[in-house]
């Protein structure tokens, strides 16, 4: 008697066999049993909702016809090669036409076949038709579902539908898989917690997700699903943060000393924000604690983290360790090291900037002071978590806008010392509440969720090409009035040749438009030498330059109060956050700013939506909702490199109250029983316990 589990290799399957098997594994990275059991349909046909073909509208997202298919046949060359099918219903006829896979198509469509047709519906040239649309043939297909109201769709690809693996040869091996593995389908979580959240169980849902009997039972398998997908990413999350405090004995700071309270009452030029106090004396609390601190601060642009940065590191000299403060690029590092010497005014600390152009000399006094302890504060890019760099005594670390960074980068510096030292990163990227539970579950957050007083909101509007001098009048009214404009381009790697000679294009009309000797022009971009960079930046900086013409390079940190003008070429081609962020370059001062993006007047309704965005609103968690809702999670900043978003099924955008739900249920489970040896738990601590490919997240801040 073989039993099969969900370890089982595929190619066991009744009905998989090698050569299935191989394209299963390759086209869908089905490997096992338990791969396909989790290869869930990604929609399901509603046989109680079809659409007349009289009835179907371009501005419908989808609709379902059932239709015969009357004529197909190729049409055009070349490019324009297509096949082009007609179908017709009882009201009248469409078509449909593909791109891709003529072929095959040709070969597998049956004309005269009675079909379920789902797509788009658009016009073009006063013809109703759907791309590429999903076709299932209706007649064969009856009897076999028999009464199945919900019908569900799997993705397949050319590959997997040679070989009958079509969205019904799928269906037809989960139901092969669902019978073998039926007895095995054993529960993952507690059985107090699935009947306190009213979970349906495991096996019902797995079995349900493929085989619905109806929309309800579907809704409830479907919770029961996203439930185990957040909470178990919850459980690991949570586990790691309190082994973290408990492992991790973390240095102590046990005074509020001189330096910290010098700075504070003398050297501070203005007074502290409510929320720039609420953080630090978050921090503050975590450093006496003897734990380990692990925490994000987030605040939008401009609401003042560097000030911060600077104090909990004063607090950490204050108690005779070093810190340090690691920025993604050189002219951010400076900045940051400028604006930390000028606020302390070369007394209460010794700070000193390594960056990769550090040059030997300097590099080798650095290295000594820091190992015989005689330097405080250490500013710097990458250049800082190299072997070569190493502390006496390393008690604070603040990461700034760090999502530019690297999981294991943050993990070298965590190992620069014997006992971690505290980790502050900070981020100028709001990330939605959802997405900061998923993502930094292990972290502690502070926000910074107020601008210092005396700002004047930005002012943002949208203008087309049309509007291009009335753009310029504007600059120079400004210009007049002392102050200075940025002019960024986009610069997108795939089309960097392209995007350069844009730049440059519109630095000569500026050039015309701007002449010297009355107007002077700052170039930036990143194909520059370091040097000729920095060279120009800092000529902004010291407001020899009163126009700024750069690539994004300038996108974080840079800050230049006098700057009032933020202007945005090719406004559509940029990401909301990313948007923000340039943004965010003015409005530095007590002048009002504002930020003007430029746009071709062809925009696609995404791209609308996120300008819309921009004029209606600087709140950046707002910003972040709609990033989140446009892009989904996978695309936003930080997540690709985190591997914790593959989500199956939950959707970050639409599952937050769940996701709350999940995750007050797992700090409870934390509470009542932080080692989980309560016999109830037993299953959370066997999942616990197998080792996971991926991320060993107690590595991690
Ligand atoms: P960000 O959070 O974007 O890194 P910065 O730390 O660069 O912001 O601060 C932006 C500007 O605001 C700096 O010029 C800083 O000196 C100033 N600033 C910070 N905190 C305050 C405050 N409480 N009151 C007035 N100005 C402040
Ligand atoms: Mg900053």
């Amino acid at each position: 008697m073989v039993s099969y589990g969900v370890i089982t290799p595929i190619e066991y399957l009744k009905g998989v066999g090698p050569a299935r098997a191989e394209v299963l594994k390759a086209e869908l990275g089905i490997h096992t049993f338990g791969d396909l059991l989790r290869y869930y349909p990604f929609r399901y046909i509603d046989r109680t909702q079809f659409h007349k073909i009289e009835r179907l509208h371009p501005d419908m997202a989808a609709a379902q016809v059932v239709g015969r298919l009357i004529q197909l046949e190729e049409r055009g060359e070349r490019k324009g090669r297509r096949l082009v099918g007609i179908l017709k219903d009882d009201t009248g006829t469409m078509e449909l036409v593909w791109f891709q896979s003529i072929v095959w198509l040709r070969k597998s469509l049956q004309v005269g076949g009675v079909y379920v047709v789902y797509g788009k519906p658009q016009l073009f040239q006063q013809n109703l038709s759907i791309t590429h649309p999903e076709m299932e043939l209706y007649q064969r297909g009856a009897k076999e579902i028999g009464s199945m109201h919900l019908q569900p769709v799997y993705s397949s690809t050319d590959k997997l539908k040679k070989l009958s693996l079509d969205s019904r040869g799928i269906l037809k091996l989960q139901a092969a898989l669902l019978e073998t593995l039926s007895s095995q389908l054993n529960e993952e979580l507690p059985d107090y917690i699935v009947n306190l959240h009213r979970l349906m169980p495991l096996r019902q849902a797995l079995t349900a997700i493929h085989f619905p009997k109806n929309q309800e039972e579907l809704g409830q398998a479907i919770r029961r699903l996203k439930f185990d997908e957040l909470f178990f990413i919850q459980l690991k999350l949570l586990k790691s943060k309190l082994l973290n405090t408990q492992k991790f004995r973390g240095h102590r700071f046990e005074v509020v000393g001189e330096r910290f309270n010098t700075f504070y009452h003398k050297h501070l030029p203005f007074s502290l924000t409510q929320a720039q106090k609420r953080v630090i004396k978050e921090i503050r609390k975590d450093t006496a604690s003897g734990a380990q601190l692990n925490r994000l601060v987030q605040g939008d642009v401009g609401s003042g983290k560097t000030v911060v940065a600077l104090m909990t590191m004063l607090l950490a000299v204050d108690n005779g360790f070093q810190a340090c403060l690691m920025a993604p690029t050189e002219i951010l590092a400076q900045q940051h090291y400028q604006s930390i010497t000028r606020l302390l005014r070369n007394q209460i600390a010794s700070v000193q900037l390594l960056t990769g152009s550090t040059p030997r000399k300097d590099r080798r006094v650095i290295h000594a002071q820091l190992e015989d302890g005689s330097l405080d504060i250490l500013v710097g890019t990458h250049a800082l978590i190299e072997d070569a760099v190493k502390f006496k005594n390393l008690g604070f670390v603040v990461i700034d806008e760090q999502h530019r960074f690297g999981v294991e980068q943050r993990a070298k510096l965590w190992r620069k010392n014997a006992i971690p030292p505290h980790m502050l990163v900070m981020t100028a990227t709001p990330i939605p509440r959802t997405l900061a539970m998923t993502l930094y579950g292990d972290l502690d957050i502070s926000v910074i969720d107020e601008l210092p007083a005396g700002r004047k909101p930005i002012k943002t509007m949208h203008l087309y090409e049309n509007s291009r001098l009335r753009m310029f009048g504007f600059m120079k009214e400004e210009i007049a009035r002392g102050r200075q404009v940025y002019i960024v381009y986009p610069l997108i790697k795939e089309s960097e040749k392209m995007d350069l000679l844009y730049l440059e294009a519109g630095l000569e009309t500026l050039m015309k438009e701007f002449p010297l000797p009355h107007y002077r022009i700052s170039v930036v971009h990143g194909k520059m030498p370091v040097k000729d960079k920095e060279f120009e930046m800092q000529r902004f900086v010291k407001g020899e330059t009163q126009i700024m013409v750069a690539t994004t390079v300038i996108e974080v940190g840079v800050n230049v109060p006098n700057a009032t003008v933020m202007i945005i070429e090719n406004a559509e081609r940029f990401g909301l956050s990313q948007l923000h962020q340039l943004r965010g370059r003015v409005g530095r001062g007590a002048e009002q700013s504002y930020c003007i993006l430029m746009s071709g007047s062809k925009l696609s309704k995404e791209s609308k939506l996120r300008l819309e965005t921009m004029v209606r609103t600087n709140d950046g968690f707002e910003i972040a909702e709609v990033d989140l809702q446009l892009r989904g999670p996978g695309d936003l900043a930080g997540t690709q490199q985190s591997g914790v978003l593959n989500l199956r099924l939950a959707d970050l955008t639409t599952d937050q109250a769940l996701l709350t739900e999940v995750r007050a249920r797992v700090i409870k489970v934390f509470q009542e029983d932080p080692q989980l040896s309560d016999l109830r738990h037993a299953r959370l601590r066997q999942y616990l316990s197998q080792k996971e490919p991926g991320i060993s997240w107690e590595k991690i801040s």
